[in-house]
């Protein structure tokens, strides 16, 4: 059957890589492990028809279709059990234009990729904080990285998309052409096609005050964290990761396991103000590691281990303040569990992002104040029955009535969360525009918005 499949599959001018195939093991793998899902095949696509292509036979013979860009799905979607993995990972054209501050981005290529092609001419664009994410799947869910506060998400700086329809349709789409597409894939995953180009508006960006601070975490530094955070001006975006201190070579001996401020900061303004805005952070406590410095940009994104596959689970909310109450639960919760990994991060918002009206893209959590992404990584997927209800448990402590989900950081959740992510009318919108373009839900494995019905069509 599935040697059949490679065998069906129209000629493409990328790669078939079928089950046979020596690499099918490392090109099935994706960024999380703990699945062992056998694709019949994967279609590295080279171009736009390639993936008209696959779209057409995956439709035509109702395999499931998997979409790929960097593979870093936290819901195991970027590998099909049986179907069809569309992997674009080979998709890496860049085309620069200096002088208007745009690019056109093939969307194999991964947030480091464009981040350092781009520094080369001290321009940028805001991704997350992790450079091995493909700009495919942060970018058509949202966005919220190093940058938020300051120029606002990924999907602020997206000007234009090539996107291939389920009917096999390559459409450009912008503000004048296809709106209504423009909106929903501006929040709504990879509902609605496949994006085979971006083009992002650039910033002056150049050099940055940034790197990794970490700090004791007590309560009362937690709470430090995150007003100074808050009270910081928009170029400097932070991330706090509480969570016991790494075995990592820069951190000594003495505070491994011990809970720390795992904190990032990227200061975008300038070098002396970023001093003066991340010297603050410094007299939260004595660091226990100071990494933060004028660097450039791009090195916010270290080198990553490609062998690196952890399996663990999360949850994604938003809260409205962090204050004694709220750190005092975070250190207890870290302290109740013995996950190999434990952490819950907080990223301070507004800035940028909040000035974006609400309904003006289909990310709907535009007033939300600090993003909190509670997760467990352990060593086998059996540990999920152990770990998942911690990591349940540790979200739910700390809910305060938001009832939002970003959507890039939704695990296996199940449908209710999945609304939790498109709130009020952004689901009615975004169902009556799935029904427009993705009428049978042929990009259904994601985290699916399914068409609207007739009936419920105005
Ligand atoms: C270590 C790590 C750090 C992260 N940090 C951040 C962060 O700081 N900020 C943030 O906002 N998010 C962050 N994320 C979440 C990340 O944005 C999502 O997991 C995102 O979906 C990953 O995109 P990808 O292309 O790498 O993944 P994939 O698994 O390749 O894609 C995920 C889904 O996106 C869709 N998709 C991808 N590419 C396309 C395309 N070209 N056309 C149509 N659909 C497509 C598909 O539905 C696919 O299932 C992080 C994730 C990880 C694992």
């Amino acid at each position: 059957m599935s040697t059949s499949t490679t065998q069906r599959l129209p000629k493409v001018a990328g790669r078939v890589i079928g089950p046979d195939d020596a690499e099918y093991d490392k090109a099935r793998a994706t960024f999380y492990g703990g699945t062992d899902r056998r694709p019949a095949a994967i279609v590295r696509v080279a171009d736009a028809p390639d993936v008209s292509r696959v779209i057409t036979f995956a439709r035509e013979s109702g395999m499931e279709l998997a979409v790929r860009s960097g593979g870093h799905s936290g819901a195991g979607h970027s590998v099909s059990d049986g179907g069809i993995v569309l992997d674009l990972k080979d998709m890496k054209a860049l085309e620069i234009d200096v002088e208007r501050r745009t690019a056109w981005a093939e969307t194999g290529l991964t947030a480091a990729e464009y981040t350092i092609a781009a520094d080369a001419h001290g321009l940028a664009t805001g991704f997350g904080d992790t450079g091995s994410v493909g700009i495919g799947g942060i970018t058509l869910g949202g966005g919220v990285g190093y940058l938020v506060r300051k120029h606002g998400l990924t999907i602020d700086d997206l000007l234009a998309a090539d996107v291939v329809t389920a009917d096999g349709e390559l459409l450009r789409v912008d503000a004048e052409t296809h709106p209504d597409l423009f909106w929903a894939i501006r929040g709504g995953g990879g509902n609605f096609g496949v994006a085979t180009r971006f083009r992002y508006r650039l910033h002056d960006v150049g050099t940055i005050v940034g790197g990794m601070l970490m700090l004791p975490a007590t309560a009362e530094a937690i709470q430090s964290f995150i007003a100074l955070s808050e009270a910081a001006p928009e170029e400097l975006s932070t991330i706090a990761n509480v969570m016991p201190a790494p075995p990592m070579p820069f951190v000594p001996a003495d505070q491994h396991g011990k809970l720390v401020i795992f904190g990032m900061l990227c200061y975008a303004g300038g070098v002396e103000a970023g001093e003066r805005a991340v010297a603050p952070f410094r007299t939260i406590a004595t660091p226990i590691v100071d990494m933060v410095k004028p660097g450039r940009y791009p090195e916010m994104y270290p080198p990553e281990d490609e062998s690196y596959h952890p399996i663990g689970t999360g949850r994604t909310m938003f809260i409205d303040s962090v204050d004694q109450s709220v750190a005092d639960t975070i250190v207890e919760h870290l302290g109740a569990t013995d996950a190999m990994v434990r952490v819950a991060q907080l990223r301070v918002l507004g800035g940028a992002m909040a000035r974006v009206p609400v309904e003006a893209t289909a990310f709907a959590h535009r007033r939300s104040r600090i993003m909190v992404n509670c997760a467990a990584l352990y060593e086998r997927a059996d540990q999920e029955a152990v770990y998942g209800p911690w990591v349940s448990g540790f979200a739910a402590a700390l809910k305060q009535g938001d009832e939002g989900a970003y959507v890039n950081f939704l695990t296996d959740e199940g449908p209710e969360r999945v609304r939790a992510a498109y709130p009020g009318s952004t689901w009615d919108r975004l169902a009556a525009i799935k029904r427009r373009y993705d009428p049978t839900n042929l990009f259904r494995l994601n985290q699916n918005i399914p068409p609207a019905s007739s009936a419920s069509q105005p």
